[in-house]
């Protein structure tokens, strides 16, 4: 860190242990949908993931540290990046920590960020862009492994078509492992999706559990795709299935009726990038 950062972070770094603080209860209604809604914010945990989500262009609002991380090297530099760009940085105890998580082991490092969707308007769809859509998805785990494996499969984005579980949720942010950081987000209703893929003309593949196309034989090569997924508990509408260039299914033995909704979309997006994706390039 420079001397000018040192500088910079003197006397601005608040030091609170008090549950009652008035930050600290604002920071704690960010569990509740309705002031994430208001604030355009949500509450990210661990130092890697801050880290990541700043290497990407992220702002942080609020830097949140245990005073035990007083000090260290890394928690230092985000704190004074974070006050040279007009955020707060909290020094706080463990039972504050402990409160605003509402973890007993909770991260050291948490940080309160803008929240950041693409509008439609500005997705432009290329040969090899594979993109995730999701009908009114409910689950948080399911959303945010979604992204996770979104990322990883290299996908475009992910759309969230209709009424969805909240992206910025404390749960789906945790289960995408900081992927929520990598993965562009769409919020659209289902006219506008139809009306979107009728205009732009991606290959649609619905899945699907009558879809008649074993999802292997598909041809994904050289065109712009969106997977579209169903929801959990009623699968795809007919109006959705209906504009779909594919109904894929995933072939399944044993008792299950379907898959879970997070494992279908892993299935379906490894096999429709599985000739963008080798050893070389996919190095953890
Ligand atoms: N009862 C729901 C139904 O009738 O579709 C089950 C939905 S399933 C839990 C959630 C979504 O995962 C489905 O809408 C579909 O998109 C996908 N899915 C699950 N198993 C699948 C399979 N074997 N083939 C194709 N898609 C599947």
């Amino acid at each position: 860190m420079s001397d000018h950062e040192n500088t910079t972070r003197v006397g601005q770094v608040k030091d609170i242990t008090s549950l009652s603080n008035p930050i600290i209860k604002d920071i704690r209604a960010l569990s509740m949908k309705k002031h994430r809604d208001e604030t355009g914010t949500f509450l990210a945990e661990g130092l890697k993931l801050v880290i990541d989500a700043i290497d990407l262009g992220w702002s942080i609002r609020t830097l949140i540290y245990a005073k035990a991380q007083r000090g260290k090297d890394q928690v230092e530099k985000i704190a004074a990046l974070t006050i040279a760009r007009g955020g707060l940085v909290l020094e706080v105890s463990e039972k504050v920590l402990t409160a605003i998580t509402r973890r007993d082991n909770p991260q050291a490092v948490i940080a309160v960020f803008e929240q950041q969707v693409m509008a439609l308007c500005a997705v432009k769809i290329k040969p090899d862009d594979t993109w995730v859509a999701l009908d009114r998805v409910r689950d948080p785990g399911n959303l945010g492994t979604i992204i996770r494996t979104a990322d990883a499969a290299g996908a475009s984005g992910v759309m969230l078509i209709g009424d969805t579980v909240d992206p910025f949720s404390t749960e789906t942010v945790r289960a995408t492992m900081g992927s929520i950081f990598a993965v562009p987000l769409v919020r659209i209703s289902e006219k506008d999706f139809l009306a979107w893929s009728g205009k732009t003309k991606p290959l649609v593949v619905g899945s699907h559990l009558k879809g008649s196309v074993d999802y292997r034989t598909i041809g994904y090569q050289n065109q712009p795709v969106v997977l579209l997924m169903g929801n959990e508990q009623q699968g795809l509408p007919d109006t959705l299935a209906e504009a779909c260039g594919k109904l894929a299914r995933i072939p399944q033995s044993g008792r299950a009726d379907s898959l879970n909704l997070a494992i279908a979309t892993g299935v379906m997006l490894f096999e429709a990038r599985r000739h963008l994706l080798d050893l070389g390039d996919a190095t953890p």
